[in-house]
C-alpha cells in the first residue's frame, strides 16, 4: 500500500522541476495523478512517463491564473477519476523586475497572479471538490509551495518575497477555516533546489548562493516531493497550518 492509495491529485506545474518529480513521486505512492501544466509539451510527456512506469496520470493544460481553467481541472478529476483528495499548488515563476525602482506595476502583478492568485484559486476550487470525498470519511490535503526567499526576505525580489510570504498567511488561515471539513493545508518553503528555475542564475551568483547553504549544495526536486507525499498521506492529519522548510539550513525560521 503506497502513503496516497488510491487517492486523486492534482499538481500544478509538473511538466518540470518540482512539480514533475512530486506527480511522480504521488503517482508511486498510489495516487491517480492529474499533471497541470500551460507547458502541454512538458505535461504530456510526464503524464506518459508516469503511465509507462506503472502509475496512473493524465495531463490537463491549465494556466494556473485563469477561473475558469481551475473550474475544468477540478471537474476532468471528479469525471475521470471520480473525486479529488490532493492538491499541490507547485506551479510558480522566478522573480522578474529587479529592484524596487525599475520594477514596473506589470512584474509585480504578473508574478503576484502566478505564485499567489494561483494559490487562492487552486485551495477555493480544491476545498470545493475535495470536500466531497472528505464527507464520505476520506482526509483532504492541500500542499502550498512558498519559498525560503518568502520566509525571510530577498533583496532585488519584493514581488517574489511578497507572494510567497503571502502563501504562508493565506495558508494559515486556510488551515484554520477548513480543519473541521478533514483538510489539511500546508506549505513547503524549499531553499534553492537543483532545477531549470534556479538554472537560470548565472553560475558565479549560484556559487555564492551555495556557498551560503551549510549542507553544501542545491536541494534536490525529490528531496522536496518526498515533503509532499508525507504532507499527504492520511497519517499527516494532525498536521496542518504548517510551514515545513526544506533548505539544508540555510535559513532556520524560528
Ligand atoms: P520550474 O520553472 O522548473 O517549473 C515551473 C513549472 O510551472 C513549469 O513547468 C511551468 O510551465 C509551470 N508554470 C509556470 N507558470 C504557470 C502558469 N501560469 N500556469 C501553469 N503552469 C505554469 O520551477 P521549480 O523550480 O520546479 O519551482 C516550482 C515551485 O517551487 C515554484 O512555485 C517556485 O517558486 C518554488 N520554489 C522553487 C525553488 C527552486 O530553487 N527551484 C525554491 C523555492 C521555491
Amino acid at each position: 500500500m503506497g502513503r496516497v492509495q488510491g487517492k486523486v491529485a492534482i499538481v500544478t506545474g509538473a511538466a518540470k522541476g518540482i512539480g514533475a518529480a512530486s506527480a511522480k513521486a504521488l503517482a508511486r505512492e498510489g495516487a491517480k495523478v492529474i499533471c497541470s501544466d500551460m507547458d502541454e509539451e512538458g505535461g504530456e510527456a510526464m503524464a506518459a512517463e508516469i503511465q509507462r512506469t506503472g502509475g496512473e496520470a493524465i495531463f490537463v493544460a491549465h494556466d494556473v491564473t485563469d477561473e475558469a481553467q481551475w473550474a475544468n481541472v477540478v471537474k476532468v478529476a471528479e469525471d475521470r477519476f471520480g473525486g479529488l483528495n490532493i492538491v499541490v499548488n507547485n506551479a510558480g515563476i522566478a522573480p522578474t523586475g529587479g529592484p524596487i525602482e525599475d520594477l514596473e506595476l506589470n512584474d509585480w502583478r504578473k508574478l503576484i497572479a502566478v505564485d499567489l492568485d494561483s494559490v487562492f484559486l487552486g485551495c477555493k476550487y480544491g476545498i470545493k471538490t475535495i470536500k466531497k470525498s472528505t464527507e464520505k470519511g476520506q482526509k483532504g490535503s492541500i500542499i502550498n509551495i512558498s519559498s525560503i526567499n518568502g520566509q525571510k526576505g530577498q533583496m532585488g525580489q519584493t514581488n517574489y518575497s511578497a507572494a510567497k510570504a503571502g502563501v504562508i498567511g493565506f495558508t494559515k488561515a486556510l488551515a484554520q477555516e477548513v480543519a473541521k471539513k478533514g483538510v489539511t493545508v500546508n506549505v513547503i518553503a524549499p531553499g534553492y533546489i537543483d532545477t531549470e528555475m534556479v538554472a537560470a542564475v548565472p553560475p558565479k551568483v549560484l556559487e555564492s548562493i551555495i556557498a551560503t547553504i551549510p549542507v553544501g549544495r542545491l536541494g534536490k526536486a525529490e528531496e522536496i516531493a518526498h515533503c509532499v507525499t508525507f504532507l499527504a498521506d492520511e497519517k499527516s492529519a494532525f498536521i496542518t497550518g504548517a510551514t515545513f522548510t526544506a533548505n539544508g539550513a540555510q535559513y532556520i525560521a524560528g
